[in-house]
């Protein structure tokens, strides 16, 4: 943990002069906002596997606005691990949670199925590593970014107009039906 810890300021350290010495660059390109530029240009190069398409365009510039925040004033860098899904591909994440728990109920506990999903619908960010999480519990509120799971760290929500529950885990809002199916 300790070693890992130092490896991720090491990187934040790296990642942090790429970002000043980008800065040039990223003012000719983008006059008043170069800061904004090069964290999004300097983080692209931390994290190379990121993809942030199919994230709604709200939660896009959300998410992009809270990390240049928390990288320039806190030196802290948030990365995307997975954001927009399609249903396809949320069925299929679905069906092995059922596979490997051996049931729907605790499944839910950790993947919804892609009807109830955020990420299906651009909305959900699951982030790293988990300073960065931390950093957005304490400051995503002020880009409407919300963490709504006990037992997932990682997992955050742009809600444009209202605040949303902290609830225990993805399946504490099942919907009725299928509540009184599960007993
Ligand atoms: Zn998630």
């Amino acid at each position: 943990m300790i070693e890992s810890l130092r490896r991720s300021r090491v990187f934040a350290a790296v990642t942090r002069l790429l970002a000043v010495a980008l800065l040039p660059a990223a003012s000719l390109r983008l006059p008043g906002r170069g800061r904004y530029l090069a964290c999004q240009w300097a983080l692209a190069m931390r994290y190379p596997a990121e993809d942030l398409t199919g994230l709604s365009e709200p939660a896009r510039a959300a998410f992009t606005a809270a990390r240049t925040e928390a990288f320039w004033r806190d030196r802290q860098l948030i990365g995307l691990t997975s954001g927009h899904r399609d249903a396809a591909r949320q069925h299929r994440l679905f069906a092995e949670e059922v596979r490997r728990t051996g049931s729907v109920a605790a499944a839910r506990r950790r993947v919804l199925p892609p009807h109830e999903s955020a990420h299906v619908r651009g909305t959900a960010l699951d982030v790293r590593p988990v300073e960065g999480a931390a950093w957005l519990e304490r400051h995503g509120r002020a880009y409407r970014l919300y963490r709504r799971y006990d037992n997932e760290w990682w997992h955050f929500e742009y809600h444009a107009d209202t605040v949303p529950m902290r609830l225990p885990n993805p399946d504490a809002l099942r919907p009725v039906a299928l509540a009184r199916a599960a007993g």
